[in-house]
């Protein structure tokens, strides 16, 4: 059955197929994987790797788990897709159920798409949608702060970090949105009010062209994995409410517990108006992500002209990743999580906060069940991915950040060796990049 040789599949793989953020043929050749499970990536040649990265957020029951597999198996024989134009079925039913109830009250109504991007892309055209069906068409803008990241389409990329992001060179094609600069406070008790001055200057000003401020909740990610203040999140709602802008919560990473909170909105309380989720949604099984909203936007959009949302993806809830999800949810919430991601916290405090002395080190941050290094230099990719992959760990640093985000599953010797994998292996690089 297998067209490519044992001995040469690889090599057509580097030739013919491109990977995350990468050239093709790049310098720094993927490693083939044969298997996963629990925490572990099993290597082709044998070696065995302990996942700090869940697989980018997603994997937080850990791999080839028995609920999961049996979830999608039992699926399989029903079916495993239908469209959903005109036809629907219990999965998704299911799905949207769990979903509404677990998220704050106000959020009603659920779309399914097929990414996290695609969710992004939806929450914008709702929000604009949402207004021109109130008679504003004029409110077309968005509002958002520096170093966020909300995906890599094109409506997403507006909303990137436009420096940080790695898309200015698109710049010229992307709708131009309001920026300001993203909050310093890391906490409640560092808050100082003229952090949210920029944010509320600028809707002061503008509200007449605002749709939508969009913001990723306590923790950004991709854009440099920066932790924020709860207030800042409470004082933006606050002036959302105040001059008619919707609030977007983009909790695609850190949705489902993994800051210590079910959704991250929670640590402040506050209820978005449109929610984002992705990632963990399947438990690493399959793309899927969804789109929430609150029952006044839902309605305003399917009663007013055009009288429909025009997005409609092709594989839009498709059921075996719906029945997958539902699996998912049941098994998170009937697990210890939150014991778990404080578990998984306090390692992390006592492990990397002593970091922060070293020389070559910018700064430390942990929440939930997130752990960052911030180096002074940008880390030496082929270098540092060798040193982890001989200490039998796979980490996937980007620039200055060494960072983990593992599944919730890892036990506490396996945090142990993956959390000294990381440290020595950052001595040893800000060692050799130091003066
Ligand atoms: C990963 C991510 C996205 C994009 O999701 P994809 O499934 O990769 O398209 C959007 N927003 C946030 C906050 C993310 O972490």
């Amino acid at each position: 059955m297998n067209k490519l040789a044992d001995s040469s599949w690889l090599d057509f793989e580097q030739q013919h197929v491109w990977h995350p953020y990468a050239a093709l043929q790049g310098t720094l050749p993927a490693l083939p994987v044969r298997s996963a499970e629990g925490v572990h990536i099993l290597l082709e040649d044998g070696r065995r790797l302990i996942d700090g990265m869940a697989s980018w957020w997603s994997v937080i029951h850990g791999y080839n788990h028995p609920v999961l597999n049996a979830a999608a198996k039992q699926q399989l024989d029903q079916m495993s897709h239908v469209m959903f134009g005109g036809l629907t079925h219990r999965p998704a039913a299911e799905l949207a159920a769990r979903l509404v109830e677990l998220t704050p009250q106000p959020l009603q109504s659920v779309f399914f798409c097929d990414s996290g991007s695609v969710s992004v892309e939806v929450a914008i055209k709702m929000a604009i949608q949402y207004w021109y069906a109130l008679g504003q068409p004029d409110k077309q803008k968005l509002l958002t702060v520096r170093h966020g990241y909300h995906g890599d389409t094109f409506g997403a990329m507006s909303v990137c970090d436009p420096e940080g992001g790695m898309h200015h060179m698109f710049s010229h094609l992307l709708p131009q949105h309001f920026f300001v600069p993203a909050p310093q406070a890391r906490t409640d008790a560092e808050w100082v009010d003229s952090e949210i001055v920029p944010m509320r200057d600028t809707i002061e000003r503008h509200h007449n062209e605002i749709a939508a401020v969009i913001l990723e909740p306590i923790v950004q990610g991709a854009g440099g994995m920066r932790v924020y203040s709860p207030e800042y999140l409470r004082q933006v709602r606050a002036l959302c409410d105040t001059h008619g802008i919707l609030l977007i919560a983009d909790e695609i990473a850190t949705g489902f517990g993994r800051t210590g909170k079910l959704f991250a909105c929670e640590h402040a309380g506050i209820a978005p108006d449109i929610l984002c989720l992705g990632k963990a949604l399947t438990g690493g099984y399959l793309s899927m992500a969804a789109t929430l909203t609150t029952e006044e936007i839902s309605r305003t959009i399917s009663t007013q002209p055009p009288g429909a949302f025009m997005h409609g993806p092709t594989f839009m809830a498709n059921p075996l990743a719906c029945s997958i999800a539902c699996a998912s949810i049941d098994l998170l919430l009937d697990s210890p999580w939150q014991e778990r991601i404080a578990a998984i916290e306090n390692s992390m405090c006592d492990k990397l906060e002593p970091c922060r002395a070293l020389a070559g080190l910018a700064d430390v941050r942990v929440k939930g069940g997130i752990g960052v290094l911030e180096l002074d230099q940008p880390v030496d990719m082929p270098r540092i991915t060798r040193a982890f992959i001989d200490r039998g760990v796979w980490l996937r640093p980007f620039g200055k950040l060494v960072y983990i985000m593992p599944p919730y599953i890892i036990t506490a010797a396996e945090l142990d060796h993956l959390l000294s994998a990381m440290v020595e292996t950052v001595k040893e690089s800000v060692r050799s990049s130091g003066p």
